[in-house]
């Protein structure tokens, strides 16, 4: 079986045992995979994009030839439950926090897997690896997963995949060479697209998001503003009211 087939069928079983074994962790629907060439030009300009310190694939393992991206989602009942209200609910909240250690868990078992097979791999964290002064992140899985073909940016500032926008990403570098996705090539966001939709700029309670500015230190207000609502030990620095129950939710908006 290719590498490709058997990494995501690797995750996705690893996805369904990891439910069984926590009946608790009801939240997700099957996730999508991606991949880029490591020398793919469009990492060296996430240098300019984001900033110097953002890493390149080669930074992180000198022999890397593949970034494999995945976007798990969330299912209808964690993205129905943020609806109401201007804090998170508290199942999207279960939601992020659960999905950071699954994705912990997957990347660490695919890495151990992808050894057995004479690959070397990197694993990254699913989150919290920024500047908290800057918010600048040195390994943006929004733009990773962009680069390897998952989907497209939204108004709202997240990524829109063939299984909407709700949901978490992950990534793992690796020598092991594997044929690159094909990068979308129209917009899915209907704004980007012919300027119909703007459901995302209403649904920000805080202001954060406008139609011609994204404001990120008023967001992670926010964010750290629902950390402290949900009391949680673990960090729940969450909001994601600008992507619950609007066209992109679930899937790529039909008429993009
Ligand atoms: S809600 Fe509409 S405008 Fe906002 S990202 Fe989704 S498709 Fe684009
Ligand atoms: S996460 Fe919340 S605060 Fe941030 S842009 Fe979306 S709705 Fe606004």
């Amino acid at each position: 079986m290719p590498v490709k087939d058997q990494i995501e069928a690797f995750v996705t079983k690893y996805i369904v045992s990891y439910r069984g074994n926590n009946s608790k962790a009801d939240f997700w629907g099957a996730p999508l995979f991606a991949y880029a060439d490591a020398n793919d030009p469009l990492f060296l300009e996430l240098k300019h994009i984001i900033s110097p310190t953002h890493l390149l694939p080669a930074e992180l393992l000198p022999d890397s030839k593949t970034v494999i991206a995945y976007f798990i989602p969330f299912n209808k009942p964690v993205v129905d439950s943020n609806v109401a209200g201007e804090m998170s609910s508290e199942q999207w909240a279960n939601g992020y926090i659960e999905t950071n250690k699954l994705i912990v868990g997957i990347n660490e078992a695919l890495s151990k897997e992808l050894k057995k097979q004479g690959y070397q791999s990197v694993i990254l964290p699913p989150t919290h690896n920024f500047d908290e002064n800057t918010l600048i992140s040195d390994w943006s899985h929004k733009h990773i997963g962009y680069i390897a073909g998952l989907g497209t940016f939204g108004l709202h500032q997240m990524l829109i995949t063939e299984k909407g926008c709700c949901g978490r990403l992950g990534s793992l570098v690796t020598d092991a060479v594997i044929e690159p996705t094909p990068r979308p090539v129209q917009e899915y966001c209907l704004y980007k697209h012919n300027k119909t939709c703007r459901r995302c700029v209403a649904r920000c309670f805080s202001g954060a998001l406008k139609t011609e500015a994204f404001d990120r230190h008023r967001c992670y207000e926010l964010l750290l503003e629902n950390h402290r609502h949900h009391n949680r030990k673990e960090l729940a620095d969450v909001c994601g009211k600008c992507v619950s129950i609007v066209p992109c939710s679930f899937q790529r908006p039909k008429s993009s």
